[in-house]
């Protein structure tokens, strides 16, 4: 059954992925009356991101953290959905400093579902996660039934937000689903991530550090295929249930990274091998079946998506140029 949802409450929407699913929304979704993007502007963050965002008149920006109990409670109320994005979501990170993905991704997460237990029980929360919970998978795909290894402080604190989430779901009956997605990529992501660093040294002809030998094998699903997978989920998703949202799309960083170098008119012997990234997971792979069932599948196509991003970034030195300082 399509559930109406016209008030969405956008947490990290002024990042990547939630930047894109309000942009996705507004583009695709006429009945919306109202879009709360509530974000603390870290690093990751930026109001250049949501600036085209901001001038329509059904979207507000809130500048705020999702630990902060008072701020989330007064923003609450004028929503019927929480789509929480917001997290700290770089793995290298995670490594060099793993005490702010516990507050953020671990705290944050049970401040939302604690206040919507506690004063708005009526709102549907959608809990974006990572197919990084599942660890490691040398072959086949993980179902949403698979046991959790997550192997990087990143994805534990991630499994344990989802663990959280689906405890208030199960303990508290409160109407909570979780999505754990592949790879995105796409326009606005931080150039700190794979493929805007490689895109973005290469466009300036400067070397591109590889982990390792290369081997590495992730699934890439356009950031818009996964957006539009959240919306199905959270309109036509069932309370307490896990979605896996794959694109069936896996390549080794050392082929994404020639084709980027292609893309960019650069010297692929710019790509350079470098120490690899401690306990780095070998692949990655979601069993998306049952995302499928709900009515969505991914639209784009791989390779001119990924010549679309390129594009994207050459078009776009102004937003990307000041996050490598
Ligand atoms: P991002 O780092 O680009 O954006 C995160 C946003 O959250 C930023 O705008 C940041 O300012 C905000 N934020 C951080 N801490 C906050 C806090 N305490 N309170 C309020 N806002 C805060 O991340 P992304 O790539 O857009 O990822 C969004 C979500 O999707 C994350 O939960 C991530 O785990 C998940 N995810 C990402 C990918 C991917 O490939 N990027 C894949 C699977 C899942």
């Amino acid at each position: 059954m399509t559930q109406p949802f016209t008030r969405l409450l956008v947490t990290g929407g002024a990042g990547f992925i939630g930047s894109n699913f309000a942009r996705w929304v507004i583009a695709n979704n006429s009945d919306i009356e109202a879009i709360i993007i509530y974000d603390a502007l870290t690093y990751a963050g930026g109001q250049d991101t949501i600036a085209d965002l901001i001038t329509d008149n059904r979207v507000v920006f809130i500048h705020g953290d999702i630990c902060d109990r008072k701020a989330l409670a007064a923003v609450l109320d004028g929503c019927d959905a929480v789509i929480h994005f917001a997290a700290e979501s770089h793995v290298d990170r995670s490594i060099d400093s793993p005490a702010a993905f516990i507050r953020t991704n671990v705290e944050g997460t049970h401040n939302i579902c604690d206040l919507v237990q506690r004063i708005a029980q009526d709102k549907r929360i959608v809990h974006v996660s990572t197919d990084e919970v599942y660890g490691s998978i040398k072959d086949g795909s993980a179902t949403e039934s698979a046991p959790l290894r997550p192997s990087s402080p990143y994805s534990a604190s991630k499994a344990a937000s989802d663990l959280i989430a689906l405890s208030y779901s199960h303990t508290f009956d409160l109407d909570i689903l979780v999505t754990r997605t592949t790879n995105n990529f796409g326009p606005y992501q931080h150039p700190e991530k794979f493929m805007p660093l490689f895109i973005t040294n290469l466009l300036d002809g400067i070397a591109a550090p590889l982990y390792g030998d290369g081997t590495n094998i992730r699934d890439w699903c356009h950031v818009d295929d996964n957006c539009a997978a959240i919306h199905q989920v959270l309109t036509h998703g069932t309370s307490g249930d896990i979605y896996n949202i794959g694109a069936d799309n896996e390549h080794a960083n050392i082929d994404i990274a020639h084709l980027i170098a292609n893309l960019c008119d650069a010297d692929p012997a710019l790509i350079t091998p470098v120490e690899d990234r401690p306990g780095h997971d070998y692949r990655y792979s979601v069993d998306s079946s049952k995302v499928q069932e709900l009515g969505w599948a991914p639209q784009h196509d791989f390779h001119s998506a990924l010549a679309e991003t390129v594009s994207w970034y050459r078009e776009n030195r102004s937003w990307w140029q000041p996050r490598k300082q």
